[in-house]
């Protein structure tokens, strides 16, 4: 017996190496589970992404997508039955690509690469199609990019990522329908002003949550003010508002004018929320 005495300073000693081991490895679970552990890990990762480089080092504070109020099981049967041709798929995929379109124009170094007075400008879907909208959306981005201008006002929008898009609302009226697309999505956004950031973080991507309202004419003679205001157009020769949309001539100066399509979902309002 007394002859395998020595042993027991090996055995206590790599026992001890155990238990030791054990406790640190579970406490760097702890550590990596816990707040901290979650600043290391963005830590690494954006030091990863940099090259090493610490002072381009972004912290995203947000804690995830944005959660989305849907009411796709509510909705979409209703849709199904007033429009049973519309593939609903196709238009809420249309409403993220004219997110990204609608972003893109507003910055400022995009429109820089175009034509400043490019205000008109149409946003493509899939094969080039033309994104329909309303001439009351188109007078409001028209409108925003304007008073950036004049403000002096340099809004940008970088690392745009959609994340899921839902069908928020829907509603049918006498004369028009309604569907409110819901997206939530990630982005770098903020706005200079005289090369001082004004509004928002260079450094940090957000999350957000945005609303595309998309219109349709079921019956133009029953349109109210509001509705005839947000699918008229203006002459484009005199400027004169024009009230019907069937009209083939302006009523003040007479010019012909190309009748709008109204057989055609087109995106109404952009919000976010
Ligand atoms: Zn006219």
């Amino acid at each position: 017996m007394g002859e395998y005495l020595w042993l027991i300073w090996p055995i206590s000693i790599g026992i001890g190496l155990i238990v030791i081991g054990g406790v640190i490895a579970s406490t760097v679970r702890r550590i990596r589970r816990s707040a901290l552990g979650t600043i290391v890990n963005a830590v690494s990762r954006e030091l990863q992404r940099n090259n090493g480089s610490l002072d381009q080092i972004t912290l995203n504070q947000d804690t995830g997508p944005k959660s989305l109020s849907g009411m796709n099981e509510t909705f979409k049967p209703q849709i199904e039955k007033d429009f049973p041709t519309l593939n609903i798929k196709e238009l809420m995929s249309m409403s993220e690509c004219l997110l990204q379109s609608y972003f893109e124009d507003i910055d400022t170094d995009n429109q820089t690469l175009r034509h400043l007075r490019d205000v008109e400008r149409e946003y493509k879907f899939k094969n080039g199609r033309p994104i329909p909208l309303t001439p009351s959306l188109m007078k409001n981005i028209s409108m925003e990019k304007a008073n950036n201008e004049s403000e002096r006002r340099k809004p940008y929008f970088a690392s745009v990522r959609i994340h899921r898009t839902v069908i928020n609302h829907y509603s049918r009226r006498a004369a028009t329908a309604v569907i409110v697309f819901q997206t939530a999505l990630e982005y770098l956004h903020y706005v200079k002003k005289n090369d001082i950031v004004s509004l928002g973080n260079p450094d940090r991507i957000q999350q957000v949550r945005y609303n595309v309202e998309w219109l349709y004419v079921i019956d133009e003679s029953k349109l109210n003010s509001s509705e005839t205001q947000a699918l008229s157009l203006n002459c484009p020769s005199c400027a004169a508002p024009i009230t019907s949309i069937s009209s083939r001539n302006c009523e003040y100066c007479g010019v012909s004018i190309e009748p709008i399509d109204i057989r055609l979902w087109r995106a109404d309002k952009i919000y976010t929320i």
